[in-house]
């Protein structure tokens, strides 16, 4: 089956690509790619609205795992510092201060290869007091079992991110402490416990371009499409095995972005780590590839963030706006939208927030 790019007809969602054809993508000419993107987003989005999540690490660092690019593996000497798992209080008031910035979703990430059953009633007071506020979901805890996840579900959980990093034949060269089968048992238990899936990969891995390729033809060809699919740029860490590993082209990157896109039609195409390096006409295009999620503020609290204040001003400078979240009424969204284009660092929280988009 083909999929269509011109405009009166409509993309079709397949869980059936093939390695060709998802190469076929990527080597075409990039404009006749970020074309069919737009194209097939505009099938499906508003594409002047990106939605917007904020990320907090609830539990960071001492990870055993040794996913090969993380600064959180305890087996890499990184500048990190390690923290417990934070008290529920501290959690809803960073959930507060996000919602007020103008984010619709709230994620939370813990540096484990998996839960213990002793930290799940505290998990479970987390995701019920930032679903109170009106805020998604999100949690990023490692592996999962099926009760596990049924716990999660049950507690209001919306969504759970889990990336498969690379593509299945790259993978052993990143991570050894735990096998791409079990990236995948974990999504089944995800799908089966009735949430949403968030997951993707990170790009400029050292790996092939048939690699990406790779790995967006797995999420693709998932039993369901993700709901959220999250493209990272490598953030080379200092201490880590790829600290200096070469760096991607950053067209390659668009393109990524694109194919995603055109593959996954009705999916949240998310713009998230590295995206700090990239200046305003790279996240522009990324918009343009059908990019339409972004974290905003990951580090709003750590560092007087600059950054939080240039993410508006190219959403103004694009007529971007953010989108409407669960529970919020269109005046609640109004008023997020001023406080986006006004939000001020609040340094008297700077512990709260620190960048796990790779967890
Ligand atoms: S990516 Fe996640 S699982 Fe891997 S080392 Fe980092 S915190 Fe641990």
């Amino acid at each position: 089956m083909e999929v269509q790019a011109n405009q009166t007809s409509v993309a079709v969602i397949r869980n059936n690509w093939t390695i060709d054809e998802v190469n076929g993508l990527f080597n075409l000419p990039f404009n006749d790619l970020l074309f069919k993107a737009q194209t097939v987003h505009r099938q499906h989005f508003n594409p002047n609205e990106v939605q917007v999540s904020t990320l907090l690490s609830i539990k960071t660092g001492a990870c055993p795992e040794d996913c090969k690019y993380c600064s959180q593996s305890a087996r890499y000497s990184t500048d990190i510092e390690k923290e417990k798992l934070m008290e529920v209080e501290k959690v809803l008031e960073a959930a507060q201060i996000a919602k007020s910035q103008g984010s619709t979703r709230f994620c939370m990430g813990a540096g484990w290869r998996n839960p213990k059953d002793r930290d799940m009633p505290h998990i479970v007071k987390m995701v019920q007091g930032v679903r109170d506020l009106g805020l998604e979901t999100c949690m990023t805890l490692g592996m999962l079992n099926s009760d596990q996840a049924e716990t999660l579900k049950e507690a209001g959980l919306d969504y759970y991110n889990h990336n498969l990093d690379t593509s299945k034949e790259h993978y052993n060269q990143i991570i050894t402490t735990r096998t791409f089968q079990d990236r995948l048992d974990t999504l089944t238990n995800v799908r089966d416990a009735g949430m949403k899936v968030c997951s993707g990969g990170i790009v400029g891995l050292g790996e092939q371009a048939s690699d990406r390729a790779g790995l967006l033809m797995q999420l693709a060809n998932l039993p369901k499409q993700p709901d959220s699919v999250p493209i990272n740029m490598l953030v080379k860490i200092e201490g880590t095995p790829l600290g200096d590993v070469d760096d991607l082209d950053p067209f390659e990157f668009v393109r990524c972005i694109a194919v995603a896109r055109i593959m996954m039609p009705k999916s949240h195409v998310r713009l998230s780590a590295g995206r700090e390096a990239m200046n305003e006409q790279m996240q522009a295009l990324c918009f343009m590839a059908g990019a339409n999620s972004i974290f905003y503020g990951c580090k709003l609290l750590t560092t007087a963030n600059p950054e939080a204040d240039a993410d508006m001003q190219l959403f103004a400078k694009l007529g971007i706006n953010t989108e409407r979240g669960r529970a919020q009424t269109e005046e609640e969204q109004y008023q997020q939208q001023q406080s986006l284009q006004t939000a001020i660092v609040n340094q008297e929280n700077a512990d709260l927030f620190y960048d796990a988009t790779q967890a």
